[in-house]
């Protein structure tokens, strides 16, 4: 396969982004059908980071009206300079607890929750805000060194203490497949993550049991296996000139093609 600069359209005007959106909504409903699904099923989550704000700009004139950002700081940044549109914003990386107040001011959704001192922390600032937050918790399938997400065996003591942080609404998991082109290796991490949100949702302890899965190199997978929220950045956006290194430790300058 092609790396990510050759793979991934461009995206420089509003009929640039109509199409991508296009395409890869198209991917979707063809994905969801191959698994007897709806496409209806799966929200598309547009993931804008490192996108300058002038582009985010012709992406929401195009169509994306809630927009995936992994750094606190930068979707904050976002969040204000863009505050004349109609966008609502989700916060999809890790949070160090000092910056629980900024997602609490301006966040829709964080579906990166993974230890108990972020969801005191975001409980406490909701209160003070008088709001609630939909949340995922991120589960770590792929035993990688990266060092986000709960392991799955303390996934359900984890879920079972969430109910004392009453402003946080529970929607599902989330998680990052293994950095890797072999698709079965993929595969495995969804249907881990799959398998631990029945046995949650059994137990009454993962709300709707939304399954936030699936990124521009394996959204179809993804959808094949049961993803709900799928989250694309370059396939909408365009090929990153960061390398992701800088977002998800131990994934390094691995390309998934
Ligand atoms: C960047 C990012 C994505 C999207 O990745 P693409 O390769 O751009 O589709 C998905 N999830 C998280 C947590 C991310 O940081």
């Amino acid at each position: 396969m092609p790396d990510g600069s050759q793979r991934y359209p461009k995206a420089e005007s509003v009929a640039d982004f109509a199409r991508n959106l296009a395409e890869v909504r198209a991917r979707i409903d063809a994905a969801a059908e191959r698994a007897g699904r709806s496409g209806a099923e799966v929200r598309l989550l547009p993931v804008s980071k490192t996108v300058p704000e002038e582009r985010i700009r012709l992406a929401v004139e195009a169509g994306c009206r809630t927009l995936g950002e992994n750094k606190v700081q930068e979707a904050k940044r976002k969040w204000r300079n863009l505050a004349d549109l109609d966008v609502s914003w989700s916060v999809i990386g890790h949070l160090q607890t000092n910056k629980a107040k900024d997602v609490a001011a301006f966040a829709a959704e964080f579906q990166a929750l993974d230890n108990l001192r972020a969801a005191e922390a975001l409980d406490r600032r909701l209160q003070a805000e008088g709001r609630s937050l939909d949340v995922f918790v991120q589960v770590n399938t792929s035993a990688e060194e990266s060092k986000y997400g709960l392991p799955p065996d303390e996934l359900s003591a984890f879920l079972k203490k969430l109910p004392n942080y009453s402003a946080l609404n529970v929607r599902g998991l989330m998680t990052l497949a293994v950095f890797t082109a072999d698709t079965e290796r993929v595969r495995a991490c969804f249907r881990l993550l799959r398998t631990l949100r029945d046995q949650a949702r059994d137990l009454d302890l993962v709300g709707p049991g939304e399954l936030s899965m699936g990124m521009s190199g394996d959204y179809e997978t993804a959808i094949e296996e049961g993803s709900t929220v799928v989250r694309v950045g370059q396939a909408i956006f365009g090929a990153r000139p960061v390398p992701d290194g800088r977002y998800w430790p131990g994934a390094a300058d691995v390309q998934k093609s």
